[in-house]
């Protein structure tokens, strides 16, 4: 890995979460000179959920030269009915992390100094053919660079401005989440789910999962691990939706309530829903999750991710369904590909980046309609 050149490309990343902190470890393992503005103004320490571990992620990691990832596994499959039973087993190993560890990674391996928390990126300038991006920040100053790389999320204000007309739309369904310590949670559940990625079909359609991921402080022994699962759920948008997604505050909420913010009354209906819908050991694991919390399930893809120096990577560009597992893996491809683009600034930059973007419009429509397929099987649309 080399450090940053004095005459390196400069790139302004707006956004410090996994997205922007993949493309700024990529691009610095290039020579490029980074800095990335996240509006947070602390480390993002949320527990985070599960996400499955794909060879992209590691594949980044291993480039930039970061720590090891902390990872649990397993070496099967489990099929249940909601009737209850054991159910199939088949092999099939698999790895699996949280969001927490995979930031945590990412942010050990970027240098502090050059990431700018609390400062938000208000807006951008950009000189015609290939001049530089003026980068206007919420404290006032300006930044100026080569390249600003947009990855500020499902809500980007970039991609607002860039693609008025592009906004992401509700898929019909709603994920419920829970992660529940292990040393919190009943032994036999610990030894019902562990070593599988369990999945449960649901009464009323779609299904639930749950397999282990690190724990606290990232931690992988078992003993420290955390239960995770999911549950898709069929909400119709309308009274029934503004329900789910008001939170104890009695603010509606966008995408998603987080974790100790749903209404408990909220909660108290989906953990008896669960008793009906799911396989029993799903409804226990459910019951004993003290801060479940849900998310949306939306779609969006954009026609561009290019706009001369500045481009849209992560969710700011494409939201790909779950199922697919993919959301990260997309970032971290975003991340790759464009620093490879970097290695020809100095030369032909300009041709490099119309070819970055075709290959990661390629890459994330043909997710985006591997997880709509993936959701007409396991879900409703
Ligand atoms: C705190 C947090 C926890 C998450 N937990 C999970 C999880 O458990 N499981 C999962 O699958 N996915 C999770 N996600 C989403 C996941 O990170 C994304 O789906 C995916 O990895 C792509 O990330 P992204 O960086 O493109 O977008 P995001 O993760 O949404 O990050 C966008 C970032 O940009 C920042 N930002 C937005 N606008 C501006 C601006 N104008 N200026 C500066 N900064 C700005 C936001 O504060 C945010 O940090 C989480 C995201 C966050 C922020």
């Amino acid at each position: 890995m080399r450090g940053h050149e004095a005459d390196g490309l400069r790139v302004a990343i707006a956004g410090g979460s996994i997205g922007g902190l993949a493309a700024a470890t990529a691009l610095r393992s290039v020579g490029s000179a980074v800095e990335v503005y996240e509006r947070t103004p602390h480390q993002m320490t949320s527990r985070g959920a599960g996400i499955v571990v794909q060879p992209s992620l590691t594949a980044l990691l291993s480039q930039v030269g970061a720590p090891a990832l902390p990872m649990t596994r397993c070496t099967h499959r489990q099929y249940l009915s909601p009737d209850g039973g054991s159910g199939a087993l088949s092999a099939m190993p698999q790895r699996f992390t949280s969001w927490e560890a995979i930031y945590r990674t990412l942010v050990a391996a970027f240098p502090d100094e050059h990431c700018h928390r609390g400062v938000e990126v208000t807006g951008f300038d950009q000189e015609p053919n290939g001049g530089p991006v003026t980068v206007r920040l919420g404290d006032g100053r300006n930044a100026e660079a080569d390249l600003l790389v947009c990855a500020d999320g499902w809500r980007s204000a970039a991609r607002g401005r860039l693609l008025p007309q592009v906004a992401p739309h509700y898929a019909g369904y709603i994920a419920w989440r829970g992660t529940l310590d292990e040393s919190d949670a009943p032994a036999d559940l610990v030894d019902f789910f562990d070593d599988s990625f369990t999945f449960s079909d649901a009464r009323a359609g779609g299904h639930a999962l749950c397999y282990f991921i690190p724990g606290a402080e990232a931690r992988t022994q078992p003993g420290e691990r955390r239960l995770n699962w999911v549950w898709y759920v069929h909400v119709d948008e309308g009274p029934e939706l503004d329900e789910i997604l008001t939170d104890d505050a009695g603010e509606r909420r966008a995408g998603s309530v987080p974790q100790g913010r749903v209404a408990p009354a909220v909660a108290a209906r989906m953990r008896e829903a669960a008793v009906g819908e799911l396989h029993p050991r799903f409804a226990k694991l459910i019951a004993a999750t003290p801060e479940p919390f849900v998310q949306v399930i939306l779609d969006l893809a954009v026609p561009r991710m290019l706009f001369g120096r500045v481009c849209l990577v992560g969710d700011a560009a494409f939201i790909v369904r779950p199922h697919t597992a993919g959301a990260t893996a997309k970032a971290a491809d975003d991340a790759r590909a464009l620093a490879l683009a970097a290695q020809a600034w100095r030369a032909d930059f300009d041709t490099e980046l119309v070819r970055w973007e075709a290959d990661r419009l390629a890459g994330g429509q043909a997710m985006s309609h591997y997880g709509l397929a993936l959701g007409r099987r396991v879900a409703w649309a």
